[in-house]
């Protein structure tokens, strides 16, 4: 026999409660354990203990229970796991020679069979008065079994609950209150075998007479008197007996009495009495229902005498503002075996009249008569009001309840309550404003944060901020002080800005006083400091291609590129700062200072409208294609790059910038890779920007040169409809992304004769300095009839004529496109006008009818302390390979929140369009474009909208590209280089999403 696969050590009372002959005794047996694992098991029996314990009402039934461990050595560790279910295949000789895998005709993994004669056998030898017993497996595996006298479970998981929850099967008759058997969507479980009253304490069929109907008052009930009289009968129904009963629960504690349709294996028509109790999920405390059934068991097996318990272990009120109320309660019961009279004391020493705000005189009896065994109580405590002292913040006030029990044992619970009374406490950071370097003539600006940590009982906060000195303001206000309240426990934040003078190196500091209402920071004086330095001015050198296929058409009818070029040109150079440099080179076959390829030396721009720099650009540019940059020969990129960078090195600039213009692939002389390592080698860095007018693709070596000087490479494809004004902005863009500026709204309109209309360009107090650049089509009637004003978010209008009164803003006209040039705010005295959204109003003054049509683009941009950076990465040029974008809002310098998603329109080589999606992580945003399938230039014009400390919201945009190279000539597969070929496959591509349904949005 298996008696011989170990021994018997011996047993232990571990729950002791005097005498086995009057108590109800549990016994575990140990299986599987060798003589070396005799403490593990001694560990899991007090673990099952610390749960008996735990349990907020069972406690109170332990008096009648001992519980008793019976150590026994088994020769092997475990039990048997058969292979035939699926197990290791484990065979441990144990003392009991249990095993999982148990069942007929199936056999199931998980239910364990083992000698329960010899368990039996032992129980009477060792403990000969026990009640109940739990054979307990050396197994991290679950699995067990119930039912009998004597149970069987593994220690694996949460073992302690699970052991409780069948002792409620096995010791108490109880009923599982799950409402499933395996899982919620099984079949066979919505509706139970219509029969009788079950005859479990713990579940009902609600239902009375014939034909059956629920149960709908707490007489009905056969738990109604444990129900409370405010709860609703039915408490919860499931409204889909195909599925298990909804988890949410009307009644506020999960162990409340109710009537809850769901248990017992099925969805509807059996009840349960709580929403959790142990029956439904193991870890969960015992529901009072299935108590009192516990307490009619055990009942024989208690002292005598009333034994009252409470539900919980003390009163904790928190916190609590003076003069306010609170209330708590709690529910007590009489598990013992005889009647007890309760009375309800407050004991709280010394301070006992502190007591009254409990609202229990002492001595108050709760119920009536007292309470019989098994009878519940509910009690509600109430504190408050207490009304604090001025001079007191805050009081805790601890104490006892005591419940008197007549002829049995008190039952204590501390209170506890703190009563704050209502204030406001400033926090405020940083201890004072510095705001570093600034460039002459313009404006930054520093954050103080004000912080109400009020705490539990808040209160305002007033704050007054007054006596500014130094050249520093205020944003809010254009008065120099400042009067505001912070409400408890939020922050408000205080913008002050500084203007540079233009005087550099020049060193300013000022204070300000802050007065709040918080008694311990009643006031701060907040140092101010500033230092002017010299703008940061950036060095250009434009690098024009002027190879023959530069005469082409743009395609655009009767448009050629190298017009295109020289308005680029033309608007990069009213754009420019007065310290800026401005060179322009010229590039073919060759380029060389010898032949005459610098085309202007580099020279600060000057004065607008006419410094001598850009007079000297656009000299060269009025000649137009018959002076220097008439179109001829052939291409030699690598040769512009090296001239370029040359004529940089005259600079006096820290930024500097290559801007490479170019329509051809192909390239002689000069190595692009020698230039490359020209231009790496440059100290100060210069930076390389390529833009391929007109082309489909810039080679990789360009691409590559671009992005390791920190540049970018964009190429236009045709610039015509929607991109016929993308050559200039990207010129923008360029230059703007060299000194820091960012690109705002940036629509394209169209405008026949007679017609006006206007753009929208928002700009905030984020934002220095705006341009409202109108870019448009030259002609004969243009800019002659074309005609424009600006109106202002405060209504004011802003025409070319009436610029003296808005001081510092200036207005410049060319072939090609205008600009207004407004310092922000436009007028001193109206901090605010700017705020908001702009209206650039184009009018086509051409006759109604008969006039010349008008197109046009509005490109904003500003000199702003909200960026959006951006760059996209592509790791191939081949088709397919995808192309990563990642943006980067900054306010002030620190990553910034967008309000919206991000709007990223992508356009595709073949004109369609679709939208992308990009994703938040740390203050970046990013995507990956992956469709790219079409051979060509790709535009990702991104706008983010980004809400600026003042509660403006603005949008911010930027242009990103990407290209898609054809398979290199010789290499691939020869089918591959037959664009028919690849147009074919786009369509088929297209073809094949139309039929999913998924078309690219935005197809025209
Ligand atoms: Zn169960
Ligand atoms: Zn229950």
């Amino acid at each position: 026999m298996s008696r011989d696969n170990g021994r018997v050590v011996g047993s232990t009372r571990i729950l002791n409660n005097g005498s086995n002959a009057a108590r109800f005794n549990i016994v575990l047996l140990a299986e599987g354990f060798t003589d070396g694992q005799q403490d593990d098991f001694n560990e899991r029996c007090d673990e099952f203990v610390g749960v008996l314990q735990g349990d907020p009402w069972f406690r109170g039934l332990l008096p009648g229970i001992n519980v008793h461990r019976v150590n026994i050595e088994s020769d092997d560790a475990g039990t048997d796991d058969p292979e035939s279910c699926d197990g290791d295949g484990t065979e441990a000789d144990t003392f009991f020679d249990s095993s999982f895998c148990t069942g007929f005709p199936v056999a199931i993994r998980r239910l364990m069979h083992f000698d329960s004669w010899l368990a039996a056998e032992v129980c009477d030898d060792e403990v000969a008065e026990w009640d109940i017993a739990i054979v307990v497996v050396n197994s991290s595996t679950l699995g067990g079994a119930g039912g009998g006298r004597i149970a069987i479970a593994t220690v694996a998981g949460d073992w302690a609950n699970t052991a409780l929850h069948e002792l409620g099967h096995s010791a108490f008759g109880l009923a599982d209150e799950y409402p499933y058997w395996d899982n919620c969507g099984e079949e066979g479980h919505d509706h139970p075998f219509p029969g009788l009253e079950p005859w479990e304490a713990n579940i009902t069929r609600a239902q009375h007479g014939f034909p059956p109907s629920l149960a709908e008052t707490r007489s009905q009930v056969k738990w109604g008197h444990l129900i409370d009289a405010d709860t609703p009968v039915p408490t919860a129904r499931n409204p889909d007996c195909g599925d298990c009963p909804p988890e949410s629960n009307p009644l506020d504690a999960a162990d409340e009495i109710g009537l809850f349709e769901g248990a017992q294996y099925h969805h509807c028509d059996l009840f349960r009495p709580a929403f959790k109790c142990r029956m439904r999920v193991q870890a969960r405390p015992f529901c009072f229902v299935c108590i009192e059934r516990a307490h009619a068991v055990l009942r024989p097996h208690l002292p005598d005498g009333p034994h009252v318990v409470a539900d919980v272990d003390e009163l904790d009120f928190g916190d609590l503002c003076s003069g306010a109320t609170a209330t708590l309660r709690f529910r007590i019961a009489n598990l013992g075996d005889v009647f007890g009279e309760v009375a309800l004391e407050s004991s709280i020493g010394e301070v006992t009249a502190e007591l009254q705000p409990f609202g229990m005189p002492p001595g108050t009896l709760i119920a009536e008569g007292g309470l019989v065994p098994g009878q519940l109580a509910r009690v509600t405590v109430t504190f408050g009001p207490l009304d604090l002292p001025s001079t007191v913040p805050q009081r805790e006030i601890a104490g006892d309840l005591r419940v008197r029990v007549d002829g049995g044992t008190d039952v204590v619970l501390p209170l506890r309550v703190t009563v704050h009374r209502p204030r406001a406490a400033a926090d405020i950071s940083p201890a004072e404003l510095d705001f570093g370097d600034v460039a002459a003539g313009l404006t930054m600006y520093r954050r103080l944060r004000l912080r109400n940590n009020s705490g539990p009982c808040p209160l305002a906060l007033d704050v007054y901020a007054h006596e500014l000195t130094g050249p520093f303001a205020f944003v809010d206000t254009i008065s120099d002080e400042l009067e505001f309240q912070v409400p408890g426990n939020q922050t408000r934040d205080v913008y002050l800005k500084f203007t540079a003078p233009d005087e550099p190196g020049a060193e300013f500091t000022g204070e300000f006083r802050l007065v709040t209402s918080d008694p311990n920071a009643a006031e701060r004086v907040v140092p101010l400091r500033a230092r002017a330095v010299a703008p940061v001015p950036v060095d250009s050198v434009l690098v024009i291609d002027r190879s023959g296929s530069m005469s082409g058409e743009t395609g655009e009818e009767g448009q050629h590129k190298i017009d295109h070029a020289i308005f680029a040109v033309d608007l990069y150079t009213s754009l420019l700062r007065g310290t800026d440099g401005i060179a322009l080179v010229r590039f073919n076959a060759h380029s060389s200072a010898g032949d005459g390829d610098v085309l202007v030396p580099l020279a600060a721009a000057g004065p607008e409208p006419d410094g001598a720099g850009r007079q000297a650009v656009r000299s060269v540019l009025a000649q137009g294609t018959a002076g220097p940059l008439h179109p001829s020969g052939s291409t030699s990129i690598g040769a512009g790059m090296l001239l370029g960078s040359a004529v940089l090195e005259d600079g006096t600039a820290t930024r500097r910038a290559i801007v490479v213009l170019t329509d051809g692939r192909e390239n002689e002389g000069a190595t692009i890779e020698e230039a490359k390592a020209e231009i790496l080698s440059q100290v100060p860095a210069q930076r390389l920007y390529s833009v391929g007018f007109g082309l489909d693709q810039l080679m990789a070596s360009v691409v590559a040169a671009a992005s390791e000087t920190g540049g970018s490479a964009l190429v236009t494809g045709d610039v015509a409809a929607a991109k016929e004004f993308l050559l200039q902005k990207l010129f923008v863009q360029i230059l703007s992304d060299e000194a820091d500026w960012s690109m705002l709204e940036d629509p394209i309109r169209q405008l026949e004769g007679g017609e006006s209309g206007f753009s929208l360009v928002r700009t905030a107090e984020t934002d220095l300095f705006a341009d409202f650049i109108v870019t448009f089509r030259e002609g004969p009637s243009f800019p002659k009839y074309l005609r424009t004003w600006l109106k202002m978010p405060s209504g004011a209008v802003i025409l070319p004529d009436t610029l003296e009164d808005y001081p510092g803003t200036r207005y410049v006209v060319r072939g090609s496109h205008l600009c207004y040039r407004v310092p922000l705010p436009p007028v001193p005295e109206q901090p605010s006008a700017h705020l908001g959204p702009w209206e650039v109003w184009v009018a086509n003054d051409t006759r109604p009818g008969e006039g010349a049509t008008l197109h046009y683009s509005v490109i904003g941009r500003a000199f702003s302390n909200l960026r959006l950076g951006g760059r996209l990465v592509q790791r191939g040029f081949a088709a397919g390979a995808p192309m990563e974008i990642t943006l980067s809002p900054t306010l002030y310098g620190v990553p910034a929140a967008v309000e919206e998603p991000i709007r990223v329109r992508v356009i595709l080589p073949d004109g369609h369009t679709q939208n992308m999606q990009l994703h938040d992580g740390a203050g970046l945003y990013r995507g990956t474009f992956a469709e790219t399938h079409q051979v060509g230039p790709y535009h990702f014009d991104c706008a983010a909208v980004i809400r600026t400390p003042s509660g403006v919201p603005v949008t911010r945009s930027r242009y990103l590209g990407g290209m898609i190279l054809p398979p290199p000539k010789g290499k691939g597969p020869e089918r591959a280089r037959d664009p028919r070929l690849s147009e074919l496959l786009v369509q088929s591509l297209l073809e094949a999403l139309r039929r999913l349904r998924l078309e690219p949005p935005g197809r025209r």
